[in-house]
């Protein structure tokens, strides 16, 4: 059973699985693993090999399901002195430093959070929300710190409530790629400037910003003006023909106001 459970975990030499416990009344499985006495372990920083374990701290670890069963890694993580760097805690294979999930844990959670509210997960997998935030704003600034913004030259801005319109936020696209490159709060014209700044830390640059697709916000043809030097402003077709819909039903209104006032008999005769 030991060497089922160590294929799928990837669990390789030093470590081992101790033993494993299936609990039918919590529905829980706990696998223990350890490593071998007098193991050695590479520095996680400088990678110098052979380095003696100093000291260890206990861990548990949410591993995906085994059939119906919860799962969770119990281990001891050792700290290594390496000659050059000091005492570190090691890295584990199956899981980042900091988290109460492993890797393969992580990749469930990320998937399931691209299609329903993290909330859903949460509920799903019988794990507090938070912890399912912290995984996913974890990998989302890890992607986003990589992010490459040189070739934006063409973007769309745009904004949106939430909390029932106490609430916004303005999304900012790069419309040639169809992506959304920036979030933020508000809708002034410091959303642009917030945008600017982004773009200048993933190489991109202000000044090449050729287009801008918006809608008619003076906030946003101003932070435009001042932030994209070079940009051409373009109001959205959804927009314009909303106003001119607005325009065209006051005068509406306007019209028939005067043709019913001028219908009212003289009470004077
Ligand atoms: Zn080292």
């Amino acid at each position: 059973m030991e060497k089922t459970l160590e294929i799928p975990l990837n669990v390789k030499e030093p470590w081992y699985i101790k033993e494993y416990k299936f609990d039918s009344l919590s529905e829980n499985l706990d696998i223990r693993l350890d490593f071998k006495r007098g193991s050695k372990f590479p520095c996680p920083r400088c990678g110098k090999p052979d380095c003696s374990a100093y000291d260890t701290k206990e861990k548990v670890l949410r591993h995906i399901n085994y059939f119906q069963y919860a799962t969770y890694l119990h281990f001891r993580v050792p700290r290594v002195k390496c000659s050059n760097c000091g005492i570190l805690q090691i890295r584990v294979p199956w899981a980042r430093e900091q988290s109460h999930f492993t890797l393969q844990m992580e990749a469930m959670i990320l998937k399931l959070a691209k299609r329903m509210p993290v909330l859903q997960v949460g509920n799903l997998l019988g794990e507090h929300d938070t912890r399912i935030w912290r995984v996913i704003n974890h990998y989302v600034s890890e992607a986003r710190f990589k992010e490459d913004f040189s070739d934006v030259d063409e973007i769309g801005l745009d904004e949106t409530s939430c909390k029932k319109g106490h609430r916004y936020i303005t999304l900012v696209v790069d419309i040639k790629n169809s992506k959304v490159i920036f979030v933020c709060e508000g809708k002034d014209s410091s959303t642009i400037t917030g945008f600017s700044e982004d773009l200048q830390n993933h190489s991109g640059n202000p000044s090449n910003v050729k287009s801008v697709c918006c809608d008619m916000s003076p906030s946003f043809i101003n932070g435009i003006s001042k932030e994209l030097p070079n940009a051409e402003i373009t109001f959205d077709k959804f927009h314009v023909m909303k106003s001119m819909n607005e325009g065209v039903n006051e005068v509406r209104i306007q019209e028939r106001k005067k043709i019913r006032n001028s219908k009212i008999p003289n009470s004077y005769g």
